[in-house]
């Protein structure tokens, strides 16, 4: 099977960020020419007048929460804890696929090709990842019994979790260790243990609020990324999200141990976790930084385009500084740099041949996207209105939206059911 996307403004992302005009050729799942293409394909896919684009890689997530969009907003963090356990201790099986389902397609629609989600019952999640055609890296949450709503262990969960979705070609079975604040030492080490012996890596919070990194403190005399260092759970190649209460030393330290971080710019401000994560530090220090969108209950969405732009103006206006964080370093952290954290970096991230083909086309010809030209694409796709002009998505070779219209899934009913499932769970928490 053989695609040619041609004629379109092609941002690259490769090692010189190179922006050119002109075909996109895909074979079998992977691009094998960019630039002029000489082939006869089975399907030309005209581009004229749009941005050709790597697809954007989500560090972060929670997908099945979608179904909490704006159930708590403008609250403590208390009170959006409180409201969003309530509901959550409702939900069932059936409610996380609907949730899922629509999370995968609010992505596919905005641009999103790869996402990290950290949740249980990750083998419903497997299901609607599939079904929508979208690549995910999921983390099965491990946690100490106590704290658990999951029948068993929760590591022998993951486990079973992991062997079972080994071979799938678009999951990665992730070891997801929730957070300092409901994993013991010993759990941690067993997930630590578990990630290595399943040759696939671990993903967490890490130090998302002043209040948890007080606590721990208070706790173990330490703070966390210290304590982790030193009984040695980080590992090459894990991802920890947020890593917002660092100090430089745990910034040298995460950049020794080649911890990635996935930076949640949305989440943090909307929470008011008080602070800014340190990444001009963290990029400064040699860490590896993506983004992600957390859960759909703290910000409200998945669209990737607005992160990279809420990435930017929180540090500029953090620094005082408008030249940190450019458009250029933003959309390198939702595609190349993105594609390290989860150990992709030979397979995604950039349109290039040899890499499989998950590519994004939008319309430039949209009122919020005029004009664009080789030299300011980068910027309107940061700064301007790209997910309103999003047309196409391919997800390894194949559309999985076309013509802004999902293929493989039935749109309306994806949308009434997650609908029904919420209605539903808000009126039974509210008894
Ligand atoms: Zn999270």
């Amino acid at each position: 099977m053989s695609t040619l996307i041609k004629g379109g403004l092609v941002v690259t992302q490769n090692w010189k960020r190179e922006v050119v005009k002109g075909d996109v050729l895909v074979e079998n799942g992977r691009i094998s020419a960019v630039g002029h293409a000489k082939a006869r394909p089975d399907e030309t896919v005209d581009a004229t007048g749009c941005i050709v684009m790597p697809g954007l890689i989500n560090c972060h997530s929670h997908v099945a929460m979608t179904l909490m969009r704006s159930v708590a907003d403008d609250v403590r963090l208390e009170q959006f804890l409180d409201k969003t356990f309530a509901i959550d201790a409702k939900r069932t099986a059936e409610d996380i696929a609907v949730g899922a389902a629509l999370g995968c397609l609010e992505m596919a629609k905005s641009g999103t090709t790869s996402f990290v989600d950290l949740y249980y019952s990750e083998d419903v999640i497997a299901k609607s990842v599939e079904q929508v055609g979208l690549r995910a890296c999921l983390g099965w949450a491990v946690l100490d019994e106590e704290f658990t709503t999951q029948k068993g262990k929760p590591i022998r969960n993951c486990e079973e979790f992991i062997k079972a979705h080994k071979n799938r070609p678009l999951i990665k079975p992730v070891v997801a260790p929730q957070g300092v604040y409901v994993c013991s030492d010993e759990t941690l080490m067993q997930a630590k243990e578990l990630a290595a012996r399943e040759g696939t890596f671990c993903h967490y919070h890490l130090s998302e609020t002043r209040f948890e990194v007080y606590e721990y403190e208070k706790k173990k005399g330490k703070r966390p990324v210290q304590h982790l260092a030193d009984i040695g759970f980080f590992s090459k190649g894990d991802l920890a999200a947020h890593c917002v209460w660092l100090t430089i030393n745990e910034v040298r330290e995460l950049a020794k141990a080649g911890v990635r971080v996935a930076h949640c710019p949305t989440s943090n401000m909307k929470l008011a976790s008080g602070g800014v994560a340190p990444v001009p530090e963290m990029h400064h220090e040699g860490v590896v930084v993506s983004l992600g969108t957390d859960g759909c209950s703290s910000n409200n969405g998945l669209d990737m385009f607005l992160e990279m732009k809420f990435a930017s103006l929180m540090h500029k206006a953090h620094r005082w500084d408008a030249t940190v964080l450019s458009a250029q370093k933003c959309l390198d952290m939702a595609t190349v740099e993105a594609a390290k954290c989860i150990g992709a970096e030979k397979e995604l991230g950039s349109i290039e041949p040899g890499r499989k083909a998950d590519i994004v086309i939008l319309d430039a010809n949209q009122p919020g996207m005029v004009p664009t030209r080789p030299d300011n694409v980068v910027a309107n796709l940061v700064y301007a209105a790209p997910s309103v002009a999003l047309r196409d998505t391919m997800v390894d070779g194949k559309f999985v939206v076309r013509e802004r219209k999902a293929v493989r899934v039935d749109e309306a009913d994806v949308i009434k059911k997650a609908q029904d499932a919420a209605d539903g769970l808000i009126a039974k928490a509210k008894r």
